[in-house]
């Protein structure tokens, strides 16, 4: 999508702090980190939150998981956190779908 700053940064467009590539997901660190690793894994098709993206790939769904596990791991964490915030109430801003991967810290519960 022209407007969607994710689809931009998966274009190469824009920089970021790219952290890994596959075929259906790219992560990147998050402008503004909440822990002390904090990435985004995002699908490379625009689909707005992540309950779309199982309808239109389920297994891309997986993928982010899945990146998000390596990137922890080549961080080298073991507890981590991942959050799709999916609405406005909830704390989504970027109508991009994308998982946010925190680590490297102590998370308390619940979430704010
Ligand atoms: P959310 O509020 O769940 O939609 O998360 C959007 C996240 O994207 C926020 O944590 C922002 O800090 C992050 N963000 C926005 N623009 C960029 C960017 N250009 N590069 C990296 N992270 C970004």
């Amino acid at each position: 999508m022209a407007d969607c700053i994710f689809c931009k940064i998966v274009a190469g467009e824009i920089p970021a702090d790219l952290v890994a590539q596959t075929e259906t997901a790219v992560a990147f660190r998050d402008l503004n980190p909440q822990a002390p690793l904090h990435v985004l894994v995002v699908p490379r098709t625009h689909v707005a939150n992540v309950a779309e993206l199982a309808d239109r790939e389920a297994e891309t769904v997986a993928e982010l998981v899945r990146v998000a596990r390596d990137v922890v791991a080549d961080a080298g964490h073991e507890s981590y956190r991942l959050v799709f915030n999916t609405g406005e109430e909830a704390g989504q801003s970027v109508f991009h779908a994308h998982l946010h991967v925190l680590a490297g810290r102590p998370q308390s519960w619940p979430p704010g």
